[in-house]
């Protein structure tokens, strides 16, 4: 069987979001992807797909990956064998610096048309299911607290989501605490709820609040500090309140090591695409495993194609108790495969086809192909 790489195309997708983003200078209505197809001899294709939360999240963008992929590793690609993964992302490391969110969308593909040679799902290829369906925590955003209290009890009643976090950092922290306590004392017995403020709070709130947090039944306080604060971080995980999870703190096994060593994390979110791929995902998992962490499936809240791959990777991991975030699909006004994923209850549903067991839609690709350049700060 002809199972060398012949080919590799890409496109910059823009796809509608369900409720808009209100910039300072914009408003977004759109969430960007980077699609890519890894074609064999054999014709057997495979898809990954690139997104980021935008590029203040770590210097990515999906017009830097399509440029990454392009140009520098699909000559490390062609004629290569797509099952040696392995080798394939130390090629990768050895040839590109960093780049993590262009490595795991080249990474998607790759794993997609081994399963497919195969026929086997990803999943398998990584290990087995340990869970079959993954609870989903939905992102209340209705831009205040009774709105957010009056939305999740909506979603528990009619069974749709059963937990919930919220995103912070617009405003001052003690502003972000007291919105987070009146929302987690509303939904008191109902739900529960955490906290994001994507590393934006100071020191001294956070240690000031953590009691009132606690008491208030906030589940997670989410990478409150900088990113670069294992110091601030430790001394909040001391104090044995509200559990503090790892985002942007944890990319890489050496920052999962350290955050280990350092007693900086209860709880590492983990994302395929900021640690550049599923492999490395599942690494840093191991690690978190080995200091009696527990883990939580983060995501960049991509379509189908990229929350397929991410929960074939969730799946997979035991230590994974918190749940995930992979409401991308849902999130968007529309998806780029013919069988989006099924989300039923509160859990997402972990595909069983052949690869991803997603099918790229073609139509959807030429109906939101990017078609003259633009400029965003992306969502989220
Ligand atoms: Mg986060």
């Amino acid at each position: 069987m002809k199972t060398m790489i012949k080919q590799i195309r890409s496109v910059i997708v823009d796809v509608p979001i369900k409720r808009p983003h209100q910039f300072s200078t914009e408003i977004v209505s759109t969430k960007s992807f980077v699609v890519i197809q890894v074609e064999l001899e054999n014709g057997l294709i495979g898809i990954g797909e690139g997104t980021t939360p935008g590029i203040w999240w770590n210097g990515e963008s999906v017009e830097t990956m399509q440029l990454v992929i392009e140009r520098y590793l699909k000559p490390l690609l062609i004629n290569q064998d797509p099952r040696n993964i392995e080798q394939l992302l130390q090629l990768f490391d050895r040839h590109v610096r960093a780049n993590p969110f262009a490595k795991a969308t080249v990474e998607m593909a790759l794993f997609d048309v081994v399963g497919k040679i195969y026929n086997a799902p990803v999943h398998q290829l990584l290990g087995g299911l340990f869970q079959e369906a993954i609870d989903v925590k939905w992102a209340l955003a209705t831009g205040d607290a009774d709105g957010d209290i009056a939305e999740a009890k909506e979603l528990v009643s009619s069974k749709q989501y059963r937990d919930f976090k919220i995103k912070a950092g617009k405003y001052q922290p003690i502003d972000d605490a007291k919105r987070a306590i009146k929302i987690a004392e509303g939904l008191n017995g109902i739900s529960t709820i955490g906290i994001d403020p994507n590393g934006s709070w100071d020191k001294l709130t956070a240690v000031r609040w953590m009691e009132r947090l606690n008491d208030a039944g906030v589940d997670f306080l989410e990478q409150p500090l900088s990113p670069l604060d294992f110091e601030g971080a430790a001394k909040l995980v001391s104090m044995k309140k509200v559990p503090v999870m790892a985002d942007e703190s944890v990319a890489t096994i050496q920052d999962a090591q350290r955050l280990v060593q350092e007693k900086a994390a209860d709880i590492f979110s983990l994302k395929i695409h900021k640690s550049g791929g599923m492999r490395n995902t599942l690494k840093i998992a191991a690690i978190a495993e080995s200091a009696g962490l527990v883990c939580f499936g983060g995501t960049s809240l991509e379509s189908s194609i990229g929350s397929a791959a991410s929960i074939h990777a969730f799946g997979t991991i035991r230590n994974l108790t918190y749940g995930c975030e992979s409401f991308g699909p849902p999130w968007l006004a529309d998806d780029l495969v013919k069988n989006p994923l099924k989300f039923k209850e509160g859990k997402v549903i972990i595909p069983s086809g052949a690869g991803l067991g997603v099918e790229l839609d073609e139509t959807k690709i030429e109906k939101y192909r990017r078609k003259k350049e633009r400029v965003t700060n992306g969502v989220f």
